[in-house]
């Protein structure tokens, strides 16, 4: 039994389209084809590895060569031609490995076949397999030969590599795409090929072997070969786990169940179990990953089918799947995704593993913290300002009319508010919230927060060094008065005296000061220059006398005198180059400008 099942995969190999797994799309389309007598004189079969490709285009070239067709267009199977296609042995089929045999010789050595007709038979049929691997030259050279063809020649190109093979041949064949085939039409062959050979085989056994040979053919016979050998005809679920090391999804139930429990110490032992089985880690986590996959796919009944597990699990994914929550499953899979990609880099394996599963078993907890009366609570960003960001949007009703057109900035506004008004910690800010008019909201958007984010400072402030600022809250504001300001005025100028700059120290020094009122007082300057140091020192002039008088309201006007507005005073009269050094002193990029652009003063 074992000698005869060391072959399979060659014994069941197809013999006519009918029996071809999972392609009938292909199959019924070249049928048709020879029906019609309407055969291109090239084909390109592209798919998976293992899918029939090669299969397909020796049941092609038997059956275009047989002479007694049935009415249906598949091979006698018992002519001549068709014995000697059988055995191996006809000469209208060539077959060329273009993996190993890819040189300009190669093909030429294939060119000069071709052009000898057929001695019995009508075709004569070429496949080259691993088409995509021919070098650039040898492509060109056989080039010609595709694009005229001998009447009786036929060439089948396979490839697993669509996309590598030249724009120039595509053009000249006829593509067919092989699809991978099903696990379902795989356990089904596997099925047939069983009973045929009176083998027991579990259905789960027969369904592991599918999906771990991911929709290849030549595969899972193979691997039913071996397992056959090994076990002497008896396939059970457990002996094929074993034989292709893969772990039971019972262990991954039961690691699933201890991790929602929070109980580590099960979580770990299981581990360990698993490992001195033979599992590595990144399996482990591969395997784990894959399960937790499984479970979120059974979560909704439209992506349950998407579940490929052998038979009598799929209610078992369903059970466990509808306890666990879907925001568990889809951080379990986030964390064994980022586990598995840096589990090269750690150093220790297994502490990687057991940190992962430490984490795992953590994950249920951390969820329920986060979950308050059945509902999510989002992540608070800020939460000091949040009261003060809104408070000032009452008073600020500036500008109403221009409200209507603002409607992006209102959508804004509006969002931020529904976050904060569902957080159950910024109750502070709903009633302010609620409290504006709506025609306010658009244009209170950036006012309100850097109204809050100062106000905010100031109570910092305050509640740092209270004590001063109470004292100075206390100090009373002074009006003006001659004698001080004349002080501070002097002050003033020395102070302008000492930063070297003398013309608006020398103003200062001649102007004359006239108080209007309490808080208002008026500079009286000889000239419109003069006039114009002063402005200079206006911010800083203000600041240092509101300070000294302890006074915001103070202020000042600056006017020059009227009977000397036209006239320049003689001590003013300057020649070219005084007014130029003058300009200079005060504005030393005058002075730069004139150097770097070596400038003259035209006297
Ligand atoms: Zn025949």
């Amino acid at each position: 039994m074992e000698n005869k099942f060391i072959v399979s995969a060659r014994k069941y190999r197809p013999q006519n389209f009918n029996t071809v797994v999972g392609q009938s799309h292909i199959t019924t389309t070249l049928k048709n084809a020879i029906r019609n007598n309407q055969l291109a004189h090239a084909f390109l079969f592209c798919g998976p590895r293992g899918v029939g490709k090669t299969t397909c285009a020796r049941i092609l070239a038997k059956t275009i060569n047989c002479t007694n067709p049935t009415p249906d267009g598949e091979a006698c199977n018992t002519c001549n031609s068709c014995v000697s296609f059988d055995a191996g042995t006809s000469l209208n089929i060539h077959e060329l490995d273009a993996a190993s045999n890819n040189s300009v010789d190669d093909i030429r050595t294939l060119v000069e076949q071709v052009r000898f007709a057929p001695q019995a038979g009508k075709y004569k049929v070429y496949i080259v397999d691993e088409v995509h691997m021919l070098s650039a030259s040898a492509f060109n050279a056989f080039l010609k030969t595709l694009e005229e063809p001998p009447s009786y020649a036929i060439f089948i190109l396979a490839t697993t590599e669509k996309h590598k093979i030249l724009p120039t041949i595509l053009s000249r064949c006829q593509i067919f795409d092989f699809k991978r085939i099903t696990n379902s039409d795989t356990v089904d062959h596997l099925q047939e090929i069983v009973d045929k050979e009176e083998i027991k085989a579990e259905k789960a056994a027969l369904q592991v072997i599918a999906q771990k040979s991911e929709g290849c053919m030549r595969d899972s016979l193979s691997i039913l070969d071996k397992i056959v050998s090994f076990t002497n005809g008896t396939v059970t679920y457990q002996n094929t786990l074993e034989h292709l090391n893969i772990l039971d999804e019972d262990y991954y139930f039961k690691m699933l169940e201890s991790m929602q429990q929070q109980d580590m110490a099960a979580a770990m032992l299981l581990f360990d179990e698993i490992n001195r089985k033979g599992f590595e880690g990144d399996l482990v986590l591969n395997g784990f990953a894959e399960f937790i996959r499984n479970l979120l796919v059974c979560k909704d009944p439209k992506s349950a089918a998407l579940l490929e597990v052998v038979e009598g699990m799929r209610e078992k994914y369903v059970a466990v799947a509808s306890q666990t929550g879907l925001s568990y499953l889809v951080s379990a899979l986030n964390i064994l995704n980022e586990s598995e990609i840096n589990y090269k880099m750690a150093r220790n394996k297994r502490l990687h593993v057991e940190l992962t599963l430490i984490k795992l078993n953590f994950l249920q907890q951390a969820i329920d913290l986060s979950v308050e009366n059945g509902q999510v609570v989002k992540k608070k960003r800020v939460d000091g300002p949040v009261a003060f960001r809104i408070q000032p949007v009452a008073p600020v009703q500036f500008k109403p009319t221009a409200t209507a057109p603002a409607a992006p900035e209102a959508k804004l506004y509006i969002e931020q508010k529904t976050t904060q008004a569902t957080a159950p910690t910024a109750q502070p800010v709903t009633p302010v919230a609620t409290a504006p008019a709506p025609a306010a909201k658009p244009v209170t958007r950036s006012i309100p927060t850097s109204g809050g984010q100062k106000k905010n400072l100031l109570e910092t402030l305050r509640a740092k060094y209270g004590d001063q600022y109470a004292i100075e809250e206390i100090k009373e504001a002074e009006v003006l008065n001659i004698e001080k300001l004349r002080e501070c005025w002097d002050q003033y100028a020395a102070q302008l005296e000492k930063q070297q700059k003398h013309s608006s120290a020398g103003t200062f020094k001649s102007a004359r000061l006239t108080i209007e009122n309490d808080i208002r007082f008026t500079i009286t300057v000889s000239a419109l220059t003069s006039q114009k140091f002063v402005e200079q020192e206006r911010m800083m002039l203000i600041d240092h006398l509101q300070t000294a008088f302890n006074n915001r309201a103070i202020s000042f006007d600056v006017l020059v005198e009227a009977s000397e507005r036209e006239d320049i005073p003689v001590h003013m009269r300057l020649n070219s180059k005084q007014k130029f050094e003058h300009i200079a002193e005060q504005y030393p990029l005058v002075k730069e400008l004139k150097e770097r652009l070596k400038l003259e003063i035209d006297y």
